[in-house]
């Protein structure tokens, strides 16, 4: 199955019931030919725009420079929406965790703000679950539920400045300066969703973030690199994770596909890369699996010739995971070895912990079970596992893995 009817077979939901359409996550010309379609005038796109995106207005009401009845109007036809926050969580270390739910069909992602001393990025989801499987991410694990629309994306960006209390859009010192899409998904298999989005986020009259301040991550879809290079121009991060393909074709199996030498090429001729805009290379630490001195040798090899930044990322481990993360002195010797090479080669501190932890943990009690609550535990096990495998497996046809 090819990228663009898979990106079908994973479509949104259709439009909202009540007849009246949303306003966001339209491109401008999209928003230009809807509300001429609707009877206004041709500048009156830039004001709507200039409310929603740099204002962050809601209410057609509070849209001053319309005359009353152009408002009303607006709102009969009209509505500018967003992901509604369920949870709000706060961690220690000042991350925060929204649980936004989709007003069209109530599915569920996370969106994760993190804020540092210089930057507050903002981790931003692409679909519900994700197309892919890689085997030590819990996302994978999940059945894909669909894509995300434009609206949606946008919509989480929205959503966090109201929670940061951030519009106007302000010209500097923003609590929301970047963005990063890697959170739940695979951007690249939901490509023109994620980069209608992000022209949205980007244009200069409204949320204004520049390409300069977003990166989008991928496992490692070759074919869409390019596009997004040069449609897009932000910043690229690649899920590496292992230095050779039998290793990689079992932890990151769209290497099954698109195999590490192909991934190379890709990312060697990603439009924009230099010493200045380097391609970010994440490298999971799984313990005795990818953390020896042999493979960041090897990694070092791969990277060769390409401006490129190693960003370690020590293992969270998830209920039923089949890894550990690498011990402390390991990952660091790792990061040793691959900056006296001369790359950096950053270890991720994980931030949020807390709020991260407490969400896959159960909250009850650990009790002593019975022998037959033991064996229906047992058994419920088995049933996750089956499902677990045959998750796997299905969205191992669709993609012809
Ligand atoms: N789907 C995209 C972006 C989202 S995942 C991608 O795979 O690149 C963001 C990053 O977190 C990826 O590098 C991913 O491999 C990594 N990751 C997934 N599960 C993880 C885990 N359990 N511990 C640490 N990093 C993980
Ligand atoms: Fe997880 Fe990214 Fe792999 Fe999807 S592509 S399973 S989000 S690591």
């Amino acid at each position: 199955m090819g990228i663009e009817n898979h990106s079908a077979a994973f479509a949104p939901p259709p439009p909202r019931a009540d007849g009246r359409a949303n306003l966001v996550g339209l491109s401008r010309e999209e928003l230009d030919a809807i509300l001429r379609e609707a009877g206004f005038e041709a500048f009156r796109a830039r004001q709507v725009w200039h409310w929603i995106y740099h204002r962050g207005v809601t209410d057609f009401a509070a849209m001053t420079n319309l005359a009353k009845p152009a408002r009303e109007k607006l709102a009969e036809g009209f509505v500018v929406e967003r992901p509604l926050a369920v949870k709000d969580l706060l961690s220690d270390d000042g991350t925060r965790k929204w649980l936004c739910r989709m007003p069209a069909d109530g599915q569920e992602i996370e969106t994760v703000h993190i804020p540092e001393a210089d930057r507050g990025t903002l981790c931003v989801s692409s679909q519900v679950g994700c197309t892919l499987t890689c085997r030590f991410c819990h996302t994978g694990t999940q059945r894909l539920v669909r894509n995300l629309t434009a609206a949606e994306i946008v919509g989480q960006v929205m959503l966090a400045r109201d929670h940061l209390n951030e519009w106007p859009s302000p010209k500097d010192s923003r609590m929301l300066s970047n963005i990063v899409m890697m959170g739940m998904g695979e951007p690249l298999y939901n490509y023109e969703n994620v980069a209608k989005a992000l022209k949205i986020v980007m244009d200069g009259e409204g949320i204004a973030i520049s390409k300069r301040r977003i990166t989008l991550s991928t496992s490692g879809v070759v074919p869409m690199m390019e596009r997004c290079g040069r449609e897009l121009g932000v910043n690229l991060a690649v899920s590496l994770h292992a230095v050779n393909d039998e290793l990689r074709d079992r932890i990151v199996p769209i290497n099954r596909k698109y195999p590490i030498a192909d991934l190379m090429n890709a990312v060697r001729n990603y439009p924009g890369l230099n010493n200045a805009r380097r391609v970010t290379w994440e490298y999971v630490m799984l313990k005795g699996v990818n953390d020896s001195l042999a493979d960041a040798r090897e990694l070092v090899r791969l990277v060769k010739g390409i401006p490129s930044k190693i960003n370690l990322i020590p293992f969270n481990p998830w209920p039923g995971a089949p890894f550990e993360c690498s011990d402390w002195a390991q990952i660091e010797r790792f990061a040793d070895f691959v900056n006296n090479a001369g790359y950096a080669s950053p270890i991720r501190t994980p931030r949020g912990s807390d709020i991260m932890a407490a969400c896959g943990q159960l909250k009850s009690e650990s009790q002593r079970p019975t022998p037959a609550q033991r064996a229906a535990q047992i058994e419920a096990h088995k049933t996750l596992m089956a499902e677990y495998a045959a998750q796997v497996a299905a969205k191992e046809a669709v993609l012809g893995l």
